[in-house]
């Protein structure tokens, strides 16, 4: 058994086309999940399972029934099928992402059931299991909410600052610069992005982030904030740009790479998401993290990712770096 070819996929109308019964959405789950027929039981872990009458397996060991989709986010689902391969293709195509309003218009779908199909796929992009970051990193923070949503630090009045983090939300970045080869073999820039929800942006909160998510002996670019100050004891490099001094590059000593990525978080969340509580935030830093990540990739590509993290393919970071050099 051949798994089906995603790169086929490179507009919805040859989606819809080919995934145009239950049946062929599910043979495509059970070709990409096990691979040469070879059926694992979801429950135990038995290989080489049997397939029922009505199209769903048993394990011969803990005799278990199961279906293809028990272990994926469409388990349990009473949507069909060919709705969450449109709606996943529609995440992953629109740039700035998709409202609950409009994936309820466009599959014909209650605004209810489009909230949570966004939630199920948000879930799709965890960053906890990514490789460590290396060689030149940017390093930021921001504060999201109230008035000044998205002012940049460097730009709020420092009067204002005592009582903005108590209305506004802290958000913690990294950077890697890197290079990535492209379909041409032509060698081209490309950086992967890490951010989260913090508490404080004081140094005890920040440096154990970056010592979990970038390795030692990289060099770390920083602004003036004295949560980095002690960097080079942790066995990094460190460089400063000091934005208070109105100071943005020193060469390639310069934080612009992740403000990049504020900036694209930002269009994201006014464009498309109007009102983020802080109870989601981290959800949708989580997407406009995938959606950088994953920016070189054409519609395709990126289906076929988030197709293989749907079913339970564990794909990491340098794998996407993979695939985009491959
Ligand atoms: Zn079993």
């Amino acid at each position: 058994m051949k798994a089906i070819d995603f790169n086929r996929f490179n507009n919805i109308i040859s989606l819809t086309s080919y995934f145009n019964t239950k049946e062929k959405c599910q043979q495509a789950i059970i070709e990409s999940r096990w691979a040469d027929g070879d059926v694992v039981c979801p429950y135990c872990g038995t290989h080489h399972c049997s397939k029922r009458g009505d199209g769903r397996f048993r394990c011969n060991h803990c005799l278990k029934n199961f279906s293809c989709l028990v272990g994926t986010i469409f388990e349990n689902t009473k949507l069909p099928l060919i709705k969450w391969f449109v709606a996943m293709y529609l995440i992953s195509s629109h740039k700035k992402g998709v409202s609950s309003h409009q994936l309820s218009r466009d599959l014909d779908i209650t605004q209810a059931s489009a909230w949570y199909m966004l939630q199920k796929i948000r879930l799709l992009y965890p960053q906890s299991d990514s490789e460590a970051f290396e060689g030149t990193v940017e390093c930021d923070e921001v504060y999201i909410g109230g008035k000044e949503k998205w002012k940049h630090k460097s730009m709020r009045t420092p009067h204002t600052q005592g009582r903005s983090t108590k209305t506004k939300t802290p958000v913690f970045g990294m950077m890697e610069r890197t290079y990535i080869e492209d379909e041409k073999g032509d060698v081209i820039p490309m950086s992967y992005v890490h951010a989260f929800v913090v508490e404080k942006t004081d140094k005890a909160t920040l440096q154990p982030i970056i010592k979990q998510f970038v390795a030692e002996g990289s060099t770390v670019i920083t602004d003036e904030l004295n949560a980095y100050n002690g960097l080079n004891k942790l066995g990094y490099g460190h460089d400063i740009v000091n934005h208070g001094a109105e100071q943005y590059a020193i060469g390639d000593i310069f934080t612009n790479t992740i403000e990049g990525f504020w900036s694209h978080f930002r269009r994201m969340i006014t464009g498309c998401y109007h009102d983020v509580s802080d109870e989601h935030l981290q959800q949708y830093i989580d997407e406009a993290v995938y959606r950088w990540n994953t920016r070189k990739m054409d519609e395709s590509e990126r289906f076929a990712h988030m197709f293989a993290k749907s079913i339970g393919l564990i794909v990491r970071w340098n794998e996407v770096k993979l695939c985009v050099a491959a």
